[in-house]
């Protein structure tokens, strides 16, 4: 969640990320005007994967639409003006269950974190009681597709970073018989369990004491240990201490984008993979191209040091003539890449999608700007030879497996 806020801390100024928007906006029009219209050679395979996008269960394991509802209000079951997510769009891109992210920010102690929690999980709960026709609280793997099947759309609830836990193991049991699917450990900065990836300092070396009892208690309690955010150190702790599988519910592939920690390194990829986990791919275009990433810091602090403004007619010229010869944006293709490298290090069993929407910002493959873009990653993946038995793995089948494991280990 809120990556594009925290990572970036050049964009962390509001104004720069709505000249960033505007920015981005601007080059994928210009981009989008080159092409010329007639036949499209690739309708067939469009086609194709419409169809496995409309028959095939889709999950997303991360989406910030609960705090992004909470501070825009208006109505998910209509399509809305603001943000990554509503029914209308999700049933365009054939998908029909998401993790529905309880986002808690660092800053929050442990007594702020719990109340935001709650009103989180109200804002979840609201649309199943308003529209049980559309909407369902899912909190297993068989209600989800049972659900699917009766052609309501699974709201999953989670909650990214464990602080409002605090040091009580009990609060644990609370969000469980809350159905909460995931816990992330922390988010950017060290918490009681564990260091984050985006925290200079250290406080665990990976996880704490209590850390680790955490862990253990999720694992009896059934909730899937999510180390999205977490340290490296976090991660390998992690998967020698947890029973059951482990996820990155919103994490792309380090080797893309070297040096940076928030996005997983070869090896712990291939640890989660061993350890019978999944990576879900986040889709944010600056954890999936470097390129794109210092491009887009570099154009911004051309038009700050000239005092230009990006819709300006000056500014406009002088981004235009830079993306003549920089990348500013990236497209799904960049963001398959992704999901090939990690089947490439993991295997097909390992690998899902975790978008990370209405927590990106602006920051969002050109042609993937919201959940009704899904049909377009799985165009490039049939273009690139899958079948759709591996796609439907990528769709939901191997988040659906973990979970299922994680739920049978429980208690054991
Ligand atoms: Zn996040």
């Amino acid at each position: 969640m809120n990556n594009y806020r925290n990572t970036f801390n050049t964009f962390s100024v509001s104004h720069k990320v709505v000249v960033i928007c505007g920015l981005i906006n601007l080059i994928v029009m210009a981009s989008s005007c080159k092409n010329s219209p007639g036949k499209d050679p690739d309708i067939k395979l469009r086609q194709e994967a419409e169809r496995i996008c409309r028959t095939n269960l889709i999950i997303d394991s991360h989406i910030d639409w609960p705090e992004f509802i909470l501070t825009n209000p208006e109505d998910i079951s209509m399509q809305t003006s603001k943000g990554d997510f509503d029914l209308v769009r999700a049933k365009k891109g054939g998908l029909d269950a998401v993790l529905s992210v309880a986002y808690i920010s660092s800053d929050f102690d442990a007594g702020k974190g719990r109340h935001m929690v709650d009103t989180m999980l109200k804002i979840i709960r609201h649309y199943p009681e308003a529209y049980p026709d559309k909407f369902a609280v899912s909190t297993t793997p068989g209600e989800v597709r049972s659900n699917f099947g009766k052609g309501l759309f699974s709201l999953i609830p989670c909650l990214e970073n464990g602080s409002p836990a605090g040091e009580d193991l009990q609060y644990l049991k609370y969000l469980k018989d809350q159905g909460i699917a995931y816990i992330t450990l922390c988010h950017n900065k060290a918490n009681l369990i564990c260091d984050s990836n985006f925290d200079p300092e250290r406080k665990w070396n990976g996880l704490s004491p209590l850390g680790s009892e955490v862990i253990r208690e999720m694992n009896r309690l059934g909730i899937i240990v999510d180390i999205s955010h977490s340290s490296d150190s976090t991660v390998l702790q992690a998967l020698r201490l947890s029973k059951a599988p482990v996820i990155a519910s919103h994490s792309s592939c380090r080797h893309f984008v070297p040096g940076f920690e928030r996005n997983l390194p070869d090896d712990l990829i291939r640890a989660i993979a061993e350890k019978k986990g999944v990576i879900m791919v986040n889709f944010c275009t600056q954890f999936l191209d470097s390129v794109c990433s210092k491009n887009t810091e570099e154009i911004q602090n051309l038009l700050e040091s000239g005092s230009l403004r990006y819709d300006s007619k000056e500014g406009n010229d002088l981004i235009m003539e830079y993306a003549k010869t920089h990348r500013l944006v990236c497209d799904s293709r960049q963001l398959v890449d992704h999901i090939e490298h990690v089947i490439k290090v993991a295997g097909i069993d390992y690998v899902g999608l975790g978008s990370d929407f209405d927590g990106i910002g602006p920051l969002k493959p050109s042609d993937v700007a919201d959940v009704s873009g899904y049909p377009v990653i799985v165009f490039e993946l049939l273009k690139r030879g899958y079948s759709e038995d591996d796609i439907v793995k990528i769709l939901s089948g191997n988040f659906l497996r973990v979970w299922e494991e994680v739920q049978k280990a429980a208690g054991s």
